[in-house]
């Protein structure tokens, strides 16, 4: 184990006064989840940027509660519907489209980024705060899954700290703190397995994306609400975990934990296994990396483990659920798979999510993508780029039956 991505923040890391933040995706499910920490511990954090992609109304309620200075927005005719619904005597700045999610990620005057949009949209924004010296709460797991080598580059260049949100890893973060790597001996990600963990193969087909919506545990945004039901999510988290702690895939393990209340284990060579637990509630891993070192009261429901009884383990069904396999098969082949892995998913998944596709087809098409591919390196974000848009119009192109 080579260490973290990057170097951690010391244990006297403690900036003066309130953290000030730049929420990208704050409309979405871990937006919303970062502003109801805030607004629980307003003497912790100043707003000082929130971007949104298409939902105007609710960024301009956001907007109007937390009054940040910036505010950016998918393009130019949601910037102008955004400017018309703000209170009358605030004028923030509005920017738009990706140069705009870049500019509020890179300004001055934040501390803390918390990456929350979905998707490869996710990625320039994200290196440029990783290029920007920022600390980056990361729950965007396609950044690493697309660039993890220019980000770790990056990081190391920049002495920008990543923490990560997603909660496996945010366990594996609080599981390895004060332990040296050398002794690591392997991570165990936790799966909740999804709604249809139990179901038998030949009925998998069929699902629907409401019953495919309907996670047993966490509530999510709709893209990887799927990505837990086909397991692809783990299969992101293990291309993740890799990037962000330095271990070759093998020693990347997954088990399925349906009562996600484990959220991930470090093992050790003397045998110890070091694990985090918790409610599956987002707000736990938001709050440690937004108010890093503290850690702040947040009223969730206490844990009752004696009611809960028991907590299992099992293996993942990887025969049914393709997806976990495919990734880590894209991530033995190297970054460019990844990039293409991830394209191709994020188009079946909208197309299965509109139902214009079934929920085997987003399995079907990632492999059809990943044996398309020539495998050319990737080696610089525009490439990165360039190949996510060529690899979603040929995927496009075989899911409507063209190729
Ligand atoms: P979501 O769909 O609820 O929200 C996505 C956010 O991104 C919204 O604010 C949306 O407006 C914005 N957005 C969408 N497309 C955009 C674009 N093209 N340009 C700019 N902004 C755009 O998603 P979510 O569930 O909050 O997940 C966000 C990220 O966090 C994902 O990468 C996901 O894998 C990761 N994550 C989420 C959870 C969770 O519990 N929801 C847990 C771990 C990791
Ligand atoms: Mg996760």
């Amino acid at each position: 184990m080579n260490g973290y991505i990057s170097s951690l923040p010391g244990t006297d890391f403690s900036p003066e006064g309130p953290r000030r933040l730049c929420l990208l995706g704050s409309t979405g499910s871990i937006g919303r989840s970062a502003l109801a920490v805030v607004a629980d511990h307003p003497e912790e954090f100043t707003v000082v940027a929130l971007t949104g992609g298409r939902n105007v109304a609710l960024l301009a309620e956001q907007a109007a509660a937390f009054r940040p200075s910036v505010l950016a927005v998918l393009g130019p005719d949601e910037a102008r519907a955004l400017a018309a619904s703000l209170p009358s005597g605030y004028a923030p700045e509005i920017l738009y489209g990706p140069e705009g999610f870049v500019a509020a990620a890179t300004l001055a005057e934040v501390d803390v980024v918390l990456s929350a949009i979905v998707g490869a949209a996710g990625l320039a924004p994200t290196l440029a705060a990783v290029e920007a010296g920022k600390i980056v709460a990361l729950a965007n797991k396609e950044s690493l899954v697309l660039a993890g080598d220019l980000i770790r580059r990056a990081c190391a260049r920049s002495g920008a700290v990543i923490l990560p949100v997603d909660s496996e890893h945010n366990a594996l973060f609080q599981s390895l703190a004060g332990h040296k790597g050398q002794y690591v001996d392997h991570l165990v990600l936790t799966a909740s397995g999804g709604p249809f963990r139990t179901w038998p193969t030949e009925e998998l087909a069929g699902v629907s994306a409401a019953q495919a919506l309907k996670h047993p545990n966490w509530s999510m945004g709709a893209k990887i609400s799927i990505d837990s039901a086909t397991l692809m999510n783990k299969g992101l988290e293990v291309i993740e975990a890799c990037h962000l702690y330095g271990l070759p895939q093998e020693k990347v393990k997954v088990l399925v934990h349906p009562q996600s209340i484990v959220h991930s284990l470090a093992a050790y060579r003397d045998g110890s296994f070091l694990a985090q637990l918790g409610q599956p509630d987002m707000r736990i891993a938001i709050a440690y990396c937004l108010c890093y070192p503290k850690r702040l009261p947040l009223n969730l429901e206490p844990l009752d483990l004696a009611a809960l009884a028991t907590l299992t383990f099992e293996h993942p069904r990887t025969d049914a659920f393709p997806c976990l396999a495919l990734a880590r098969q894209a991530q033995a082949g190297g970054q460019g798979y990844c990039v293409v892995l991830n394209a191709a998913n994020e188009v079946a998944v909208d197309r299965f999510l509109r139902g214009q596709a079934a929920f085997a087809d987003i399995a079907r098409a990632v492999d059809w993508a990943l044996d398309a591919y020539p495998g050319d390196p990737a080696p610089d974000l525009a490439s990165i780029l360039q190949l996510d848009q060529a690899t979603r119009l040929q995927v496009a192109d075989y899911l409507s039956g063209a190729s």
